[in-house]
């Protein structure tokens, strides 16, 4: 039988097959997955193979076959095993939710999540949460954010969970897909869940990038079946978006404007630092590529942590 795991104790596995049942499953033997080292070799959001077993008396719904993974997320353990746990599989999106004020989100946590996501390969959207609450000067920035995003490519909405605004829409983008929300503690997640799905609690914890090895837990990731055909992956207790190890030149690459650039830079190599003829920055003094941008890619490429406001003046 084929199905997905919806949730995993780390022993057990819930799989809903194809034909809408749940089954509480084993894994068979030792599993050896292509390209990772993990501590489970089975996460949710898998497509497996499993089937029933008889021992003794007892029938044991056992996986035997996990299909292949479009994109993963991961955990690194922060003892010095460094032992890769798989948190979820084949996401189709993450939301992003973002807040100018309680809590702020700052331009180089957007643009890092964003890095992280463009490296495991799930798409993003980002949400700009509590919309009714804005002044001018913040509607301003809003605008600006969201033009500045959607020219990169990503999709943006601005919405207000709490009064439902855009809310349908945020709908229309999860049918027939797996979703996930990210964003600090504050930024109305469950508010928004609770308003696409009434009376689904999540137990999400704060997703942030200042965490990214974030402790041991023993909860787990689980799926929601949510009632317009869409499913959503909560991952309680997980603070981080997962690390993905990167070296200084691939980082580049993960800056959809940039990539288009790089090759009209003089060196093949260049880090668009300090390198004469670089695209990159050509492209910065004619607003093509925005400071916001360059800075938060400076930021990641000599590992400072600064948090800073996007100044939409300059
Ligand atoms: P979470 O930690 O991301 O799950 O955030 P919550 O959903 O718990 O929301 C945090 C606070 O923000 C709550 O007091 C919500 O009522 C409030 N909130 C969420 N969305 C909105 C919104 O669109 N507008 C306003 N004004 N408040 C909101
Ligand atoms: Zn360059």
């Amino acid at each position: 039988m084929k199905g997905t795991v919806y949730k995993s104790t780390g022993s057990w596995y819930t799989v809903k097959s194809e034909d809408g049942s749940f089954y509480e499953c084993r894994i068979k033997g030792k599993f050896r997955i292509k390209g990772i080292k993990s501590t489970n070799p089975v996460a949710v959001g898998d497509n497996v193979v499993f089937e029933l077993e008889k021992i003794g008396d007892e029938t044991v719904a056992v996986i035997s076959e996990i299909g292949d993974r479009k994109n993963y997320i991961i955990r690194k353990s922060v003892n010095l095993s460094k032992q890769t746990h798989i948190i979820a599989a084949n996401l189709d999106q993450v939301f992003l939710l973002i807040t100018l004020n309680n809590p702020p989100t700052f331009t180089s946590f957007i643009d890092r999540f964003l890095v992280t996501a463009e490296a495991y390969e799930i798409p993003v959207v980002l949400l700009f949460n509590k919309m009714d609450v804005y002044d001018d000067d913040q509607m301003v920035e809003v605008d600006y954010l969201i033009k500045l995003y959607r020219r990169i490519g990503y999709h943006c909405l601005d919405i207000a969970a709490k009064e439902g605004k855009n809310v349908d829409k945020v709908k229309e983008l999860m049918i027939d897909k797996t979703s996930m929300f990210a964003g600090h503690s504050g930024v109305g997640k469950s508010t928004l869940v609770n308003a696409l799905e009434p009376g689904l609690k999540l137990k999400t914890a704060e997703i942030s990038e200042q965490h990214l090895q974030g402790q041991h837990t023993t909860t787990f990731a689980e799926m929601y079946d949510l009632s317009f055909n869409a499913r959503i992956i909560d991952t309680p207790g997980i603070k981080g978006f997962g690390i993905v190890d990167m070296e200084k030149h691939e980082i580049g690459n993960y800056f959809p404007e940039f990539f288009k650039l790089k090759s009209e830079c003089k060196f093949n190599n260049c880090l668009h630092l300090d390198e004469p003829k670089c695209a990159i920055k050509d492209a910065l003094e004619n607003e093509e590529v925005s400071w916001s941008r360059y800075r938060s890619y400076v930021q990641m490429i000599t590992g400072e942590e600064e948090n800073y406001r996007v100044d939409i003046y300059k």
